[in-house]
C-alpha cells in the first residue's frame, strides 16, 4: 500500500523487523502511553455496550431457548432461539460463507474497523486488561520503571493485585465462553457441584481461564500480529480506496521539529513528536503507511489531534482516510470490487433466505433394514424398513405415515405405536411395507411415503423396495 517513493526515502529500516521483536528475535514489550481523546471516548462507549451484550448473552432467552448456543460437543446449536441440527449443515455452511464475504466487503470499504472497535481481543485487551494495568501500575513510563526495578514492596503488591484481577476476569470470560458452548445452566452445575461430578467441564473451565490469562497478560498484541488470520489477510483485502487509520503524508511531510524564527526549513505539519508511536498498542509508526500490525484502534488519531490543537494546526493529520483520498483528495467508496462483492453477498443472502423459509421442522428418513431382501406371504411381497424421525423444534410433534406410491402398497407398524417425536428428539420405528406381487414393476422399485402432520402432507420420503427378480419387468428385458 505505502508508496515509499513518495515519502519514505530517508528510513526504510522499519521494513526489516517488526516492532515487537528485536533483531535477535526477542520479544520487545510494548508500553503504550495511556490513550485519551474523542475517539477513545467513543470506543469506551461502544466497548461497554458490546461487552455488556457479550456477558448478558448466555442469560438471554427467546421462547425459553438461548439466544446463541454452539454446543459442538453434543452437536446442538441454537441461534436466535431456533434449534439447528447437524442435518442443517448446509445452512451453516452458507451462513459462514455469507459471514466471510461480508467481512471481505466490509474490509474493502472500511479497513480493519472491526479490529479496533468490535473484536473481543481488542475490547478486552485495551478496554479491560490495559485499563487495569494503567490503574494499578500507572502510565507507560511508570510501568517500564516498575518492570525494571528490583523486587520491593511496591512491585510486589502492584504485580500481585494486577495479576489477581487478571485471573478473576479470565475466570469470568472463560465461564461466559463456556456458557455459549454448553449453556448457562450446565455451567451453573459445574460451578455449584463438586469438580469430580463434572470433571470434563471443570477441566475445560480451568483450561479456558489459563488460555485467556496467558493471552491478555502475556501474549497480547501478538495475537493480532502473529495469529489472527484476518489480520494477515489485510495485504490482499485492502485496496487504495479502503478507509483506514492513515497518516496524511501530503500535509505532514517533510516532518521536523518546530524551529523558532524559521519559516523556510520545514513546511509539513508533522512535528515528529512521535506521540502517535508512543500510544500505539502494537508498537508501530503509522507514518510508515498502512501496516499489518495496525488494528485501527485510533489511539494515534487522538494523540496527533491533541498535538495539532497545541500547535494551532487543523486536526486530522492522522485520520480515517483512504490512500487515494490523501493522494488525490477524492474519496471513492463504490468501486468495481465493492459492486462485485455486494452482488455475491446479495445472491448468498437470497439462497440462505430461501433455504430458511423452506426448512422443515421434521426430518424423516426410510432405509431398508440392512442385510434383508424380501419376504413372501402368499401373493404379498414384504420389505422391512428402519424409519428415523428427527424433531428440530422445542415441541413434541405427532405424525402419521401414509403410502403415496404405489397405491397398492400397505404399511404396517411393527410395534403398533403412534409416531410421537419428543422435542429436539429422535424417534426410531420399524415398518413393514407389503406390495402385491402383481403391482411390482422392477426388482428394485421406488416407493414413496407421505409424512402427515395435522392432516397436511409435510414431506414425501422415498425408499427402495426389493421384489422377486423373475417377476420384474427388468427381468423380462434380460
Ligand atoms: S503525533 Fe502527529 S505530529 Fe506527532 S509525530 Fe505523530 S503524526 Fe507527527
Ligand atoms: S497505528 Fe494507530 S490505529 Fe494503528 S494500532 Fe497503532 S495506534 Fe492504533
Amino acid at each position: 500500500m505505502a508508496d515509499s517513493q513518495e515519502f519514505y526515502t530517508y528510513d526504510e529500516q522499519f521494513r526489516d523487523t517488526i516492532a515487537t521483536v528485536d533483531a535477535k528475535g526477542k520479544r520487545v514489550w510494548v508500553y503504550p502511553k495511556k490513550p485519551s481523546g474523542r475517539y477513545h471516548a467513543r470506543r469506551i462507549g461502544v466497548s461497554i455496550l458490546l461487552l455488556s451484550l457479550l456477558f448478558a448473552g448466555p442469560f438471554i432467552k427467546i421462547g425459553g431457548e438461548p439466544l446463541l448456543l454452539l454446543n459442538v460437543f453434543e452437536r446442538r446449536f441454537v441461534i436466535m432461539g431456533h434449534p439447528f441440527w447437524p442435518q442443517d449443515f448446509i445452512l451453516l455452511a452458507i451462513t459462514l460463507i455469507i459471514f466471510f464475504v461480508f467481512i471481505i466487503l466490509f474490509t474493502v470499504v472500511f479497513g480493519r474497523l472491526w479490529c479496533g472497535w468490535m473484536c473481543p481481543q481488542t475490547l478486552f485487551m485495551e478496554m479491560v486488561f490495559r485499563k487495569i494495568e494503567y490503574w494499578i501500575e500507572g502510565d507507560a513510563p511508570a510501568q517500564r520503571r516498575l518492570n525494571t526495578q528490583p523486587v520491593n514492596w511496591e512491585k510486589l503488591w502492584k504485580k500481585t493485585a494486577k495479576h489477581t484481577l487478571f485471573i478473576l476476569i479470565s475466570i469470568l470470560i472463560s465461564h461466559t465462553a463456556m456458557a455459549y458452548l454448553i449453556g448457562v445452566e450446565a455451567v451453573g452445575k459445574i460451578v455449584t457441584e463438586p469438580p469430580d461430578e463434572n470433571m470434563a467441564g471443570f477441566i475445560g473451565l480451568v483450561a479456558f481461564t489459563g488460555i485467556f490469562y496467558f493471552n491478555f497478560a502475556k501474549f497480547r498484541e501478538q495475537a493480532c500480529i502473529a495469529v489472527c488470520p484476518y489480520g494477515r489477510l489485510q495485504g490482499v483485502l485492502l485496496i487504495k480506496e479502503s478507509i483506514v487509520v492513515a497518516y496524511d503524508w501530503v500535509r505532514g511531510e517533510p516532518r521536523g521539529k518546530i524551529k523558532k524564527n524559521s519559516s523556510t526549513e520545514k513546511t509539513g505539519d508533522c512535528i515528529d513528536c512521535k506521540l502517535c508511536v508512543h500510544v500505539c498498542p502494537t508498537g508501530i509508526d503509522i507514518r510508515h503507511g498502512t501496516q499489518l500490525e495496525c488494528v485501527n484502534c485510533t489511539a494515534c488519531i487522538d494523540a496527533c489531534d491533541d498535538v495539532m490543537v497545541k500547535i494551532g494546526k487543523p486536526k486530522g493529520l492522522i485520520r480515517f482516510a483512504s490512500y487515494n483520498s490523501i493522494k488525490e483528495g477524492v474519496q471513492k467508496i463504490i468501486t468495481p470490487r465493492v459492486i462485485g462483492y455486494s452482488f455475491v453477498l446479495m445472491a448468498l443472502i437470497g439462497v440462505l433466505s430461501f433455504s430458511l423459509i423452506n426448512r422443515s421442522d421434521v426430518k424423516v428418513t426410510a432405509l431398508k433394514v440392512p442385510g434383508t431382501l424380501y419376504q413372501r406371504n402368499g401373493e404379498l411381497i414384504t420389505n422391512l424398513y428402519n424409519l428415523e424421525f428427527i424433531n428440530k423444534t422445542f415441541k413434541e410433534i405427532k405424525l402419521e405415515l401414509q403410502v403415496a406410491e404405489p397405491a397398492a402398497a400397505r404399511l404396517k407398524n411393527v410395534d403398533g405405536k403412534d409416531i410421537v417425536i419428543p422435542a429436539e428428539g429422535l424417534l426410531k420405528r420399524v415398518y413393514f411395507i407389503e406390495i402385491p406381487e402383481s403391482a411390482i414393476t422392477t426388482a428394485k422399485m421406488e416407493i414413496k411415503l407421505n409424512v402427515v402432520q395435522d392432516g397436511d402432507i409435510i414431506q414425501t420420503v422415498k425408499a427402495k423396495f426389493i421384489g422377486p427378480v423373475h417377476h420384474a419387468s427388468d427381468a423380462k428385458k434380460k
